[in-house]
């Protein structure tokens, strides 16, 4: 990893790449320690960090706009005012040492590099985008896709994750008649075990979701009339819709970092990173979706959920300054659809042992346990009280 241990020198450049979330806490976390050399931050998109969770939930829904969902602090304004320099609507295309390149040819000088770009949704070559054809990972996406859907309409959503299930939710609470398909037998059972994974299935199902497990998607072709899409399935007769969402994941947007120092994992798999947000290059540092952060058991894990990237980023500002580092954060996320709250706290799924203490209709409540019998995480559903016990206990 990177040989940098000593903080930045207090005046030298830092260019912060990705204006999101984690890109935009971390330039601002910078001043507040005390970084006294230039903070550039630069995005590829227009506007400054919004809040990407509401996209599938209230934006979706219509019930917040687009300006209410800025996200505290990282306007333009509120950055100049932090001493930030913002460059937005602007891609970083080429790194090397000490030098980036913009889309508009501008080479930049710096001393020091976070990359914070994010991740992309994966694609399917047999359903290629197009005007019935969505993703959704970003304003522009999730405005398309609301203008796109109506009462009545159907919508074929592949991929049951979070994003899927979210909009599944969103969606048919508005009367859009939802097809969720999913190729594993269960659906996010790999995320969060199967036990939530059954419990999340017949909720779906009572709200009226059609939900079609250990289903191949072979080809979506819209209609040459352009009135709907049809999906074609292995083995099952093909679907007709209105429209399709491909919701199977994301790849981490890390190629720029790959093509400046290939030899350190795969494209979309995340950029490398120690506890510190350290990569193997010196200069280099990586948050938020982009990362793939190694952990204390030696295993990398690339998490892309909210609170991990805030907190990731103010932890690498502190590194950056040789500010007093705070304890590190269990993993956490939350899913909110279908009338509920799904948490998740450290480890969960998998092959860990599990102990189920309780199971109703309206809740959930599943600790696992490492090979020592400790607690290893919690998946909950109504109990934030416990989830909030489980990660401080995870963090200390
Ligand atoms: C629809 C949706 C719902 C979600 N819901 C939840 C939820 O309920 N709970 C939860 O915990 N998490 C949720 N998440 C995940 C959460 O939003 C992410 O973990 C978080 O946004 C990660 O922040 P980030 O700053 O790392 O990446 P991003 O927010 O993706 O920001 C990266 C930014 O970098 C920009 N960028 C990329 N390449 C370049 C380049 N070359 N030059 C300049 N800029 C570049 C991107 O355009 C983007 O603006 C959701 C995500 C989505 C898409």
């Amino acid at each position: 990893m990177n040989t940098l241990d000593e903080p930045l020198a207090p005046t030298a450049a830092i260019a912060v790449i990705g204006a999101g979330l984690a890109g935009s806490r971390c330039a601002t976390a910078l001043r507040r320690h005390g970084h006294q050399g230039r903070v550039l931050l630069i995005g590829d998109e227009p506007v400054g960090a919004y809040e990407r969770p509401a996209l599938s939930k209230q934006y979706l829904a219509g019930t917040r706009d687009a300006a209410e969902l800025s996200v505290a602090g990282t306007s333009t304004d509120a950055l100049a005012a932090a001493g930030v320099d913002v460059r937005l609507g602007a891609a970083a295309t080429r790194l090397a040492d000490g030098v980036i390149e913009l889309d508009d040819g501008e080479l930049v000088e710096v001393g020091a590099t976070v990359l914070a770009t994010g991740a992309a949704p994966r694609r399917l070559p047999c359903a290629p985008l197009g005007a019935r054809v969505h993703e959704l990972r970003n304003l522009a996406d999730a405005t398309r896709l609301k203008a796109s859907l109506a009462p009545g309409q159907h919508l074929v959503i592949i991929g049951s994750g979070f994003v899927g299930s979210e909009v599944a939710s969103t969606v048919r609470a508005a009367g859009v008649r939802v097809t969720l398909l999913e190729a594993a037998p269960i659906p996010l059972a790999t995320r969060i075990g199967h036990v939530a994974g059954h419990w999340l299935a017949r909720r779906w199902r009572s709200a009226g979701i059609e939900l079609r497990c250990g289903v191949n998607v072979e080809r979506v072709e819209p209609h040459p009339d352009g009135s709907c899409v049809q999906i074609d399935l292995a083995g099952a007769e093909p679907l007709i819709a209105d429209h399709v969402l491909v919701a199977v994941g994301t790849a981490a947007s890390d190629a720029l970092f790959h093509a400046a120092w290939p030899g350190h994992g795969t494209v979309g798999a995340g950029i490398p990173v120690d506890a510190h947000g350290r990569t193997p290059v010196p200069g280099v540092w990586a948050v938020g979706d982009v990362s793939c952060r190694a952990s204390a058991s030696g295993a990398s894990l690339r998490a892309e959920h909210w609170t991990d990237a805030a907190v990731n980023a103010e932890r690498l500002a502190r590194v950056l300054t040789g500010a007093a580092l705070l304890p590190a954060p269990a993993a956490y996320a939350w899913s909110d659809q279908f009338g509920v709250r799904i948490q998740v706290a450290g480890r969960v799924g998998g092959d860990l042992p599990h102990q189920i203490e309780h199971d109703g209709p309206e809740t959930l409540l599943v600790r696992y346990l490492r090979e020592s019998g400790d607690l290893a995480g919690m998946l909950a559903i109504g109990f934030p009280a416990d989830i909030a016990r489980c990660r401080t206990q995870l963090a200390s």
